[in-house]
């Protein structure tokens, strides 16, 4: 049995210095308060089908303030939830999500139920005398044995979106394959300083993007990978770290057309590009490496790649049990799904979502936004649903070594 004695809602500033919504439930038990405050993430290249996040407009930080979604906590979610008594987590959720059943959260927003969603499950976890991780895995994944960390995905070059270089793909990532999560950390550190020394030494700017990776006037993807592949010989770990893209081709096709690296090219040339990289390098995942819409080319893909390589839809599903049913399983596209809190707006369609991917053997890999928070939740996140990546950024700047630490911290936990 869960009280719900507060649920509060307040602005916070997310790593981009735009404001967040961050939510206090407090959860009664025996006359002990249990505190749960969690802080909602916000994408930059964000898909079309994901849930509304819902911005003020006007004049306040360019338009993107949050008091809409705050109000909406404070005046609809908390009445539907102080002074009440619930018997499980589901049924907080429930009443939560009751709260707006339009399809894509438009009345009240995501990022004003995500709030409240991921603060009910901390403040329960907490009166429950669990740890998040455990609490997530028993409530979603039926107490499935927990035996492994996630493998890290390091975003250490940024570019489209998150970057003013003028490169088109937005993340290239190191993949570190020891199976220790300390060993891992220990390779994404020191490839990731390799890197910075040979940038550096060839005159190229090691300022950072938003999601802690450097941003350098580099043209082409070969050029970025050819640097990775030389970071990790030269920090001597040839072998023990694979690399990956985010492609994020969404934003750069127009009328039909992708344009990267110089180059214009349909989709059928897009995949044997793509083909050709993972050929020449140890690339051993793509991430939307095509248009959200653009079925034809992802299936394409998926026929002539998806047997040696891990396709990964995160603007092409968002999140959505639904459009991944439609989309994915239905039209056989991809073979992972990009888990991300706030594409869908609960914790619950999340958990949903990674279970629906299991049963259908596609990976799942739970990911960072670019703009985030020190609130580590999807490192739990990954953990309880023994998703078999992570996604989190450069191994730098404090929101993103948030949940590498997190990690570090549930290994203990674990260790028990
Ligand atoms: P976003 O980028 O958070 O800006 O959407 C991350 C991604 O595309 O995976
Ligand atoms: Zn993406």
């Amino acid at each position: 049995m869960f009280k719900i004695s507060k649920v509060k809602s307040r602005f916070v500033l997310d790593s981009r210095g735009i404001p967040t919504v961050q939510v206090m439930t407090v959860v009664n038990k025996g006359d002990v308060d249990f505190y749960g405050v969690s802080s909602v993430p916000s994408g930059a290249s964000t898909g079309t089908y994901e849930a509304l996040e819902l911005r003020d407009g006007g004049k306040a930080y360019m338009g993107k303030h949050v008091l809409k979604a705050i109000a909406n906590v404070n005046d609809v979610i908390a009445p539907a939830l102080v002074g009440k008594t619930f018997t499980s987590i589901n049924d907080i959720e429930a009443a939560i999500l009751a709260c707006d059943p339009t399809p894509n959260k438009s009345n009240l927003g995501a990022n004003a139920i995500l709030g409240a969603s991921m603060s009910a499950h901390k403040a329960c976890a907490k009166a429950e005398g669990k740890h998040l991780f455990e609490f997530l895995n028993h409530t979603y994944f039926g107490d499935h044995a927990m035996k492994s960390m996630p493998r890290l995905m390091c975003n250490v070059i940024n570019g489209g979106a998150h970057a003013d270089s003028g490169l088109a793909i937005q993340e290239f990532m190191i993949v570190p394959n020891t199976k220790n999560l300390e060993s891992d950390i220990e390779i994404a550190s020191e490839v990731y300083h390799t890197l910075k020394g040979k940038l550096k030494k060839d005159g190229h700017s090691v300022a950072l993007g938003d999601e802690g990776g450097f941003a350098p006037h580099i043209k082409t993807s070969t050029e970025v990978l050819d640097y990775l592949v030389d970071s990790i010989k030269a920090a001597d770990y040839t072998g023990k770290c694979d690399l990956a893209m985010d492609c994020a081709a969404s934003e750069f096709f127009k009328a039909g057309v992708y344009t990267l690296d110089n180059k214009e090219m349909d989709s059928k040339e897009l995949n044997a590009f793509y083909v050709e990289l993972a050929d020449k390098f140890p690339l051993i995942s793509i991430e939307d490496g095509f248009h959200e819409d653009d079925f034809a080319g992802w299936k394409l893909q998926t026929e002539t790649m998806g047997k040696g390589t891990i396709l990964v839809g995160d603007d092409l599903f968002v999140t959505n049990p639904t459009r991944f049913q439609e989309v994915g399983l239905d039209k056989d596209l991809a073979n992972a799904v990009l888990i991300k809190l706030n594409q869908i707006g609960s914790v619950s369609e999340t958990c949903k979502i990674i279970n629906d991917a299991k049963k259908n053997n596609y990976k799942t890999i739970v990911s960072h936004r670019s703009g985030e928070t020190t609130d580590a939740f999807m490192s739990d996140l990954a953990v309880a649903s023994q998703s078999e990546f992570i996604k989190l950024g450069a191994p730098a700047r404090g929101e993103r070594v948030a949940k590498y630490n997190r990690l570090l911290e549930i290994l203990d936990y674990m260790d028990k």
